[in-house]
């Protein structure tokens, strides 16, 4: 697996290499909203629609429009799909195929139970396609037997067959109760050594302390104890960022100049929070980078890890030196 551990301990997966490196745009791009899941607590599925990029241009279309990008901006191009099921789009396999012929590197968010994932573990190049972040939705997965199997029969072929896939889950506050349950039944179920992603929750809403359900405030500390015992993957940029390390507005951030997010129009944002003060969308290949990091303009930032991988001044803000920050590609600023 391609992976790095970092002298704090933290597995990194290998975005890191390219979200760590300046000559590299990560764009985080929506391709859909649609999905065979149903997940409640999702907020795609249900207002999705297939008028999208991917459902109205061939894929050499859209290959060749990152291509203009990447020569615009003099960027190489890490490219994380994520949905929706971004699995489900039409010519999955051959996108994918065709944006590592032009040398891009690609990451996927899945759910893992579409049968185009089998495809994928066969027919495209774990060296093109480097990470696979595997999300068990454990309310959906849990009552359906068969997509049970169909997530983990895929993610032990993904494994056999070399890729980077990584089980992740989403730990809510009221998931730690049975936590430890939990990730012992996963670790049985899934290929020897494979790496469990904790993911925090991520609350939409910033507030102090006397509302404990706002950020930072949204674990207790016996809950982060819990989350701590059981977090592996980017565990200390994570903790910064539950314990509140990111300010946000009027932080410098470099969204918007060596990262990006795509909706399912093609139309950049300078973050998941943020549209971009430039515009622009891909097919129109008029889209243009911030020429540096700019203030955030936004109270909270509901995309952390890229507010702390691209705040130029988080540390200072929580009295780190710069130097121990591993994580962030401004640290030897
Ligand atoms: S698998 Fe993901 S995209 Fe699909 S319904 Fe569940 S949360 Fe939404
Ligand atoms: S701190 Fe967050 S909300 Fe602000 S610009 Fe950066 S990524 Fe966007």
């Amino acid at each position: 697996m391609n992976i790095y551990t970092l002298s704090n301990g933290d597995i990194q997966l290998p975005d890191y290499k390219y979200r760590m490196d300046k000559d590299f745009l990560t764009i985080n791009w929506i391709i859909n909203k649609y999905c065979n899941l149903r997940c409640s607590y999702c907020v795609g599925w249900n207002n999705a629609s297939r008028e999208g990029v991917v459902d109205r241009h061939h894929y050499k279309d859209i290959a060749d429009a990152f291509l203009h990008l990447k020569q615009s901006t003099g960027k190489g191009l890490y490219i994380a799909f994520t949905g929706g099921e971004p699995s489900l789009v039409p010519n999955f396999i051959e996108l994918i195929n065709t944006l590592g012929k032009y040398g891009f590197f690609i990451g996927v968010q899945t759910n893992l139970c579409t049968k185009v994932i089998k495809e994928v573990a066969y027919y495209t190049d774990p060296e093109k396609l480097i990470q696979i972040e595997a999300a068990y939705h454990y309310e959906t997965l849990d009552k359906n037997k068969k997509l049970q199997d169909m997530y983990f029969g895929n993610f032990s072929l993904l494994s056999e067959k070399e890729f980077t896939v990584v089980l992740k889950i989403v730990a809510t506050p009221k998931e730690l109760k049975n936590f430890e349950k939990r990730v012992e039944w996963l670790r049985r179920k899934l290929p020897e050594n494979s790496i469990i992603f904790v993911q925090p929750y991520i609350t939409g809403l910033a507030g102090t302390k006397d509302n404990p359900r706002s950020y930072p405030y949204i674990y207790t500390d016996e809950e982060k104890k819990i989350l701590s015992k059981f977090m592996k993957v980017r565990k200390k940029e994570l903790f910064d960022f539950i314990h509140g390390a990111g300010w946000f507005k009027g932080m410098r951030c470099g969204a918007g100049e060596s990262y990006l997010v795509l909706d399912e129009k093609g139309n950049a944002r300078r973050c998941a929070s943020l549209p971009h003060p430039l515009g622009g969308n891909l097919m129109k290949r008029n889209i243009r980078l911030l020429p540096e990091p700019t203030a955030c303009p936004v109270e909270y930032c509901a995309c952390p890890p890229w507010a702390l991988w691209f705040g130029a001044n988080v540390w200072e803000y929580i009295g780190n030196k710069r130097d121990e920050c591993l994580y962030c590609r401004y640290h030897k600023e």
